[in-house]
């Protein structure tokens, strides 16, 4: 028996009852403390904040439950201390210590018998429980902080460790017991089978699982972090009540259950603090197969407690409040097989996957081979977005055994693309845990061994000893179910060109969905094997993988070059403003301006394939495309522009303007403007400013480029009415420059302020500086290689929005939609005085296919009235982002015009100190929600709204009511 607390013996322990004015009068009489003391919500004990005069916090009074007794009570405050010395990083809210050093702990007698009253260090900040969503990295950081914890305490030794709590796991199945009667009878039934399957499988593995100190309530509520800040992560620990010696791994199933009742959290939101766990503490395959049933536990352990408390203590208001949450884990912790998870958590472990043992013989299904079909990577099959119409397996099945194949089978493992169309916010069922099989004539299904037929849904099972085969033919085959067949026995027969689905599981498991979702399949496949023998075609290799792309990519770029997202998914297909990553998620795409006519547009590929077959040189020889082209772009700019350089690049296409100006001009000084991106060639990159793209921007710009202030109206020097001095300044700094003898040879600006995220220049900006620059001799050069060609909605170019005619206009990105096809466009006066001191070729500038490409674009913007669905669009989605930052203060502000627009995030309304953490966070919970949105500006705050043209309204909603998500769960 037990010397300390024993659940068994008292199972209910209320909070023991004291008022503020107690803990006041306590804090004066024990702790000689002049202090308020505000009751705070504790579930079996009793806590006060206690507060000086001034308002300040002094410490927390805690008062321990008359169930613990002293040495228990001395056990939780020197694994307290022990953690603080291990982990000096962490604040850990331990026993304060008196001027003798000794803890300030004292025994008041109360008339209900002795209580141990404690002064504990007081944590700023609050606990993570009503964070909202957690994200990946912060449900890592609770996995680390869980596996720092437990290595402290692994040799910790104390009397008071001994005893019986009902939050130990190790008696989960008494203590549950005990208290199912709390529940009504539906919840009890759900709940009791649950702790069954739960405590059985952790059975299985009890013997080997390691025993020691544990903390054992490192959960959302118990960790603290600072209330503000870019840096939200928890460094502080509190109570340590549930201190006792039980099984290590339960620490982490702990920690892991806290996660699941956050916003957007299911079973594989834990799987990151498991990995961060198991790095720092590594899993046994014992732990590692214990971990989900001991969550699962946990959970039921919560809402069998909490139910109860509320029971036995009506006015416990901090336990009612609670109980939702704790269903909310225990539905969650419930909602996928313990199998599945388990085989998931092997994986994050770094263990293999269960080897599964099927029948080592077998006859085939059917006689004869079949061909494989692959459904996510044929782009003959799959293109112009045939994968999203429903029926597609069918149709490219049909289309196979037409074209002569005798039977088709798709593959396992695969994820597929076909079937998962839509946007959603969750990753759809994509990955085949069977095959499907088309065969050209009629076939007879034969046992491939013997066992029990039975009729299921669909289809027939065949069970054996150790395996089951399910068979789905879309109606119940006409074979007489429930009975013994022998292997080779015919069960049905298959008409011709029916299909036949075909899934091989384990005996015993849990029936396996014909398709799973991604984050799940290691657990389902770990159930399943592949069946394509049995139908003739060699077991497949394997799924496409992600990571070790990323590692590879990594080994042969240059570090410079970087990639979205901390985990970036692998995308290889696109269609229109959708981008489709191999397991089969379709994501909005809000970030591709240079696909403006969308992805793998149909009409745009044939165009350059047929070019391809025909001819593609360069633009010395003479061929229609490239003057076709050069024609159609003049035609979209007004007199006297005339002229057109063709180039692969933006960054190319701003090099050449600016030598253009330099010749034409004789002069070598430039005035850029500040925040800007024109290129990374050696000219465009000394005119771009902006520091977000090149942190060393403004200190390493060469003495020839001159820059004036972005206008920026909103967080600018001049705001509102006083936005119209940005201009006169400008014009100045340019006069003043041509004063001290050096005119500048041009001005290069984006027309709109695309960099800085969709900000129109203030009106008549370019008007008064474009009149400036002039009248000292200078060209003007318009950068529309972001926010031209029809984005902006209203304008087809930036420049009309500012009614004004420039030198020189650069364009790039959407003129090739990808395809590298970049110009410059001027006046015949400016490219002839070029042609005197200058020089220009380009091997594949203007080449044939470029050109097609250019003019088929220019085709297609037109035909589909893309540049007016900009401008509906558009408008429809500023309207719902406006409306957004009138409910979310940190929308600071909705820029842009069409469908280039700024989202800008701010932490204050009043100073606007740029929200850029929160920005990032908040792309890669977009992400998570299935939507491909970036940060820009100098501040990265501001999130960039360019998706293809093609946008539809249903997309554009899916967008703002993502993002409305975000800003309301969390981040
Ligand atoms: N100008 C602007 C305004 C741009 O946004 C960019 C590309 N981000 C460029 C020029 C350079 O274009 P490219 O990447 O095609 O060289």
């Amino acid at each position: 028996m037990t010397s300390g607390a024993d659940f068994f013996r008292q199972s209910s322990l209320p909070a023991p009852k004291l008022d503020e004015d107690w803990a006041a009068r306590v804090a004066r009489e024990h702790f000689g403390l002049d202090a308020r003391a505000e009751s705070l919500g504790s579930q079996q004990d009793t806590n006060f904040l206690l507060r000086a005069a001034d308002g300040t916090v002094a410490a927390v009074l805690k008062v321990a439950n008359p169930a613990f007794g002293a040495l228990e009570i001395e056990a939780q405050d020197e694994a307290a201390d022990l953690v603080a010395r291990h982990c000096p990083d962490l604040r850990v809210a331990t026993v304060l210590r008196g001027a003798d050093g000794g803890r300030r702990s004292v025994v008041v007698e109360e008339s209900s018998g002795p209580l141990v009253v404690r002064m504990i260090r007081f944590l700023d900040g609050g606990t993570l429980a009503d964070s909202g969503h957690l994200s990946p990295a912060m449900v890592a950081r609770l996995g680390e902080l869980a596996a720092r914890v437990s290595l402290a305490l692994g040799g910790f030794e104390h009397p008071g460790l001994d005893r019986v709590l009902q939050w130990d796991l190790r008696y989960a199945d008494r203590a549950t017991g005990i208290l199912l009667g709390h529940l009504p009878a539906a919840r009890r039934r759900q709940v009791e089978a649950a702790v069954g399957g739960a405590w059985a499988a952790v059975q299985q593995v009890a013997a080997d699982l390691p025993v020691q100190p544990v903390h054992l309530d490192i959960t959302d509520d118990n960790l603290v972090r600072a209330l503000s800040g870019p840096s939200r992560e928890p460094d502080g620990l509190i109570d340590f009540s549930d201190l006792t010696a039980t099984w290590a791994v339960s620490e982490l199933a702990v920690t892991i259950a806290s996660v699941l009742h956050h916003a957007g959290a299911e079973p594989c939101s834990v799987l990151p603090a498991v990995r961060a766990f198991h790095r720092l503490r590594p899993l046994s395959p014992a732990e590692a197969g214990a971990l989900w049933p001991l969550t699962v536990l946990r959970t039921a352990s919560l809402v069998l407690s909490g139910s109860q408390q509320i029971a036995i203590d009506q006015e416990n208001a901090y336990a009612s409040e609670r109980v939702d949450g704790e269903w909310r884990m225990f539905d969650q912790a419930v909602s996928v097989p313990l199998e599945v998870m388990t085989g998931l958590v092997r994986e994050a472990a770094g263990l293999s996957r269960t080897r599964r043992r099927m029948p080592a013989r077998a006859n085939p299904l059917v006689p004869g081979a079949a061909d494989p079909l692959s459904l996510a990577w044929d782009a003959d099959a799959m293109d112009e977005g045939a994968w999203s119409r429903p029926g597609i397996v069918a149709e490219l099945a049909a289309a196979r055994l037409a074209a002569g194949a005798t039977g088709v089978v798709t593959t396992y493992a695969e994820a597929r693309l076909a079937g998962s169309p839509r946007l959603s916010p969750t990753s759809p069922a994509t990955v085949a845990t069977g095959v499907e099989a088309w065969f050209a004539g009629p076939v007879e299904i034969t046992a491939p061994w013997g066992g029990m037929l039975t009729a299921s849904g669909d289809g027939l099972t065949l069970e054996s000893a150790d395996a089951v085969l399910r068979l789905s033919t879309g109606e119940v085959p006409s074979a007489s179910p429930g009975a013994d067949v022998e292997a080779g026995e015919t069960l049905f027969s298959l008409p011709a060109g029916a299909g036949l689905r075909v899934v091989l599981q384990a005996a015993g498991a849990p029936d396996v969905p014909p398709l799973v979702r991604p984050e799940y399949a290691a657990g389902w496949l770990g159930l399943t094997a592949d069946p394509s023998p049995l139908l003739g075609y060699p077991a497949a290799a394997g799924t496409v993988e992600g990571p070790d792309l990323l590692e590879r990519r990594e080994a042969s770029f240059a570090t410079v070059q970087g990639h979205y997202y901390d985990r970036p998914p692998r995308i290889e297909r696109g269609w229109r403003h959708r981008l489709i990553t191999t397991e089969g998620r379709v994501l909005l795409d809000m970030v591709n301006n240079v696909a403006i006519v969308g992805h793998s547009h149909p009409r745009l590929e044939a165009a350059a394939s047929r070019q391809l077959r025909l001819l593609n040189t360069n633009s010395r020889f003479n061929y229609d495309a490239v003057v076709d082209f050069a024609e159609r772009l003049t035609a979209l700019v007004p007199d006297p522009l005339d002229t057109v350089f063709l180039v692969n690049s933006g960054s190319e296409a701003a090099d050449l303007a600016l030598r253009l100006a330099m010749v034409n001009t004789d002069r070598h000084d430039i005035v850029a403007m500040r925040e800007a991106y024109h290129g990374w060639t050696y000219a465009a990159d000394a005119v771009s400013t902006s520091v977000a793209d090149n942190p060393n921007a403004l200190t390493t710009r060469p003495d020839w480029v001159h820059t004036v202030e972005a206008p920026n109206s909103f967080r600018g020097r001049h705001r509102g009415a006083d936005t119209v001095r940005y201009a006169a300044e400008a014009a100045r700094f340019v006069d003043d420059l041509a004063a001290s003898g050096r005119p500048p040879a041009a001005f290069i600006a984006e027309a709109y302020y695309g960099n800085a995220g969709g900000m129109p220049l203030p009106d008549g900006y370019l008007a008064e500086v474009y009149a400036a620059v002039r009248r000292h001799g200078g060209l003007v050069i318009a950068d529309e290689i972001q926010v031209g060609y029809g984005r902006l909605g209203q304008w087809f170019w930036g420049f009309k929005q500012q009614g004004v005619v420039p030198d020189i206009v650069t364009v790039a990105k959407a003129v090739g939609n990808g395809h590298p096809v970049g110009a410059v466009i001027t006046s015949r006066a400016v490219a002839d005085r070029y042609r005197n001191a200058g020089y220009f070729f380009s091997s594949t500038g203007g080449s044939p296919v470029s050109s097609v490409v250019g003019s088929t674009v220019l085709d297609i913007v037109r035909d589909e009235g893309l540049q007016e669905n900009a401008r509906v669009v558009g408008t429809r989605l500023k309207a719902r982002l406006l409306a957004l930052a009138e409910r979310h203060p940190i929308v600071g502000a909705v820029h842009g015009s069409g469908l280039y627009l700024g989202v800008e995030l701010v932490r204050d309304p009043a100073t606007l100190e740029p929200a850029t953490e929160e920005t990032y966070a908040i792309c890669e919970r977009m992400l998570q929600l299935g939507v491909v949105i970036q940060p820009t500006g100098d501040r990265n705050c501001v999130l960039k709204v360019k998706p293809p043209l093609c946008l539809d309204a249903e997309s554009a909603d899916f967008f703002a009511d993502t993002l409305d998500r975000v800003l309301t769960e969390g981040w």
